[in-house]
């Protein structure tokens, strides 16, 4: 069988930030000195970003065809994400998982909302009395997550208001664990949270509504969460826009987004494990994961946990390796140390994927 040369990465690995050679086998890690190794690149080497919220094959107006998905997801890839936990999509994006040039991919089906009460053409609309078996359908449908749409506008009461009963929350987790998937929720506002985490939910997206009891509830049950604060930035928008139709949920959203940074701050310091997410593909633009960890710097994040909350914290939350003996090559490399100059997150030296190398700069 021919062997293809081993390959040689040399520089700081993150996260201790030793420097060492790091070899690359037929796709695999290894610490072991390979003899005739080429050098590759050397630089800043971090295990592959991870968007732990992200949509592939979403756009503004639902489901896209797979020639746009496909572009999603090179977007994410280049920008170094290199593992995807989706956080609902409209379309099936089941193929992705069988390109070996895109990014690794945890699927969580559609999104559960109730009926009339997200984003037209995103979500299975539901009534509560159904809600379980939604539930227990996309947890068969996906790749061990699903996601429910906790909380959104309720034009009745012209604020942000649970989407469902808590006993039909507690009940569609149930189902959910039952098929052996976990659950998250989207969550801007207060009133949904304590039911879903009281239940077991296994993480919070967004959060804004956390309290510092919600805070230790989320400690004690070892939920988990993506606040997606590129997304938040967007309350203002928001509120903006429902200011005359609505004002009370234009006042809550205000109010929600001034208090976010010491929200999000506040579950961190308590030992929320927190993860990044750039929302990619719901309103946001995909392959900015970047972006979101300079928003977690911005809100008072230290930039080793907010690297590590778009890296190795994520990897292993997700179960998916680092860059231990054996694991596959599935890191990205940079010119200058990200944890100093976050900046040089946009502008990757080159991506390795499943030991394919991308993006070396004067490359071979
Ligand atoms: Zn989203």
């Amino acid at each position: 069988m021919p062997h293809e040369p081993a390959q040689r990465f040399r520089g700081p690995v993150l996260p201790d930030g030793e420097a060492r050679d790091l070899y690359v086998v037929e796709g695999r890690i290894t610490h072991e000195p390979q003899p005739g190794a080429e050098t590759v690149a050397e630089g800043w080497i971090v295990p592959g970003l991870v968007d732990a919220h992200c949509h592939l094959g979403l756009d503004d107006f639902g489901a896209t065809d797979d020639a746009a998905t496909e572009q999603q997801a090179i977007a994410d890839r280049d920008g170094g994400a290199l593992l995807i936990r989706d956080a609902g999509s409209a379309a099936d994006t089941r193929w992705i998982q069988d390109r070996d040039d895109l990014p690794r991919l945890i699927r969580c089906g559609r999104h559960i909302a109730a009926t009339r009460r997200y984003i037209r053409g995103y979500a299975h609309e539901v009534e509560p009395a159904e809600l379980a078996t939604y539930a227990a359908q996309e947890a068969r449908n996906g790749d061990g997550w699903i996601k429910l749409v906790g909380d959104w506008i309720s034009r009745d009461e012209g604020d942000l208001a649970p989407s469902f009963p808590a006993e039909a929350f507690a009940d569609a987790i149930a189902a959910a664990h039952a098929e052996g998937a976990k659950v998250t929720a989207h969550c801007f506002g207060h009133g949904v949270l304590p039911g879903l985490i009281e239940a077991g939910i296994d993480c919070i997206e967004h959060g804004t509504g956390l309290t510092e009891d919600l805070i230790d509830a989320m400690v004690e049950h070892g939920t988990r969460l993506v606040p997606t604060v590129m997304q938040l930035d967007k309350f203002p928008e928001h509120a903006a826009a429902g200011a005359e139709r609505f004002p009370a949920y234009a006042a809550t959203m205000t109010d929600l987004y001034a208090r976010m940074p010491a929200t999000i701050m506040a579950a961190h310091e308590a030992g929320v494990p927190i993860y990044a997410g750039s929302d990619g593909g719901g309103i946001s633009r995909h392959g900015n994961i970047a972006g979101e960890v300079e928003a977690l710097v911005r809100i008072g994040m230290p930039a080793h946990d907010a690297l590590g909350a778009a890296s190795w914290r994520a990897r292993e939350w997700l179960g998916v390796d680092g860059l231990e003996e054996g694991a596959s090559a599935d890191f990205v490399v940079y010119d200058r140390n990200p944890v100093e100059d976050l900046s040089v997150l946009r502008t990757p030296a080159c991506t390795v994927l499943r030991g394919v190398v991308r993006g070396v700069v004067g490359g071979r």
